[in-house]
């Protein structure tokens, strides 16, 4: 069925509704529209967000030749030895490692924003000791 999803040409939901499972749930958009949705789109009138089976639905990728296509090309692949899982936990795993360096590098310049401030603060009792010492020797001169 076309869809208006931006990054999506087709959607296919050959079952709608859902069991609510954790307090996650509790402002479930996909119930909200069911509800919206009730009595059409495939949505029961009665009790919308039941999960529901559309068997009339099953076929409606064999009409799609773009997925037929994609999916020749996942099972060519799969033939090929080439496994889309593994290269998915590889990137997932590149990805995780990118994660702690950016975690460390945040940690590294948390401790040099805390040195700066050190710096910054010791130069200006350094100031202070100063400015007071050249007052205490002006008072010693005048006497
Ligand atoms: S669709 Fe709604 S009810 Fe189903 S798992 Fe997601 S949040 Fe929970």
């Amino acid at each position: 069925m076309p869809t208006k999803i931006e990054w999506a040409t087709e959607s296919w939901n050959v079952v709608t509704g859902c069991s609510k499972i954790s307090s996650g749930c509790q402002n479930c958009f996909a119930e909200r529209m069911s509800k919206r949705l009730a009595g059409r789109c495939g949505y029961p009138a009665e009790n919308p967000f039941a999960v529901t089976l559309h068997p009339e639905r099953l076929d409606e990728p064999l009409m799609n030749k773009q997925l037929i296509a994609a999916l020749l090309v996942a099972a060519a692949l799969s033939w090929a030895g080439y496994d889309m899982q593994d290269r998915q936990a590889e990137l997932e795993q590149r990805l995780i490692q990118v994660q702690q360096e950016r975690d460390q590098l945040a940690w590294q310049m948390a401790g040099l924003e805390a040195q700066i401030r050190e710096i910054q603060e010791s130069n200006e009792m350094t100031i202070a000791v100063t400015t007071d010492l050249d007052e205490r020797l002006a008072r010693a001169e005048r006497k």
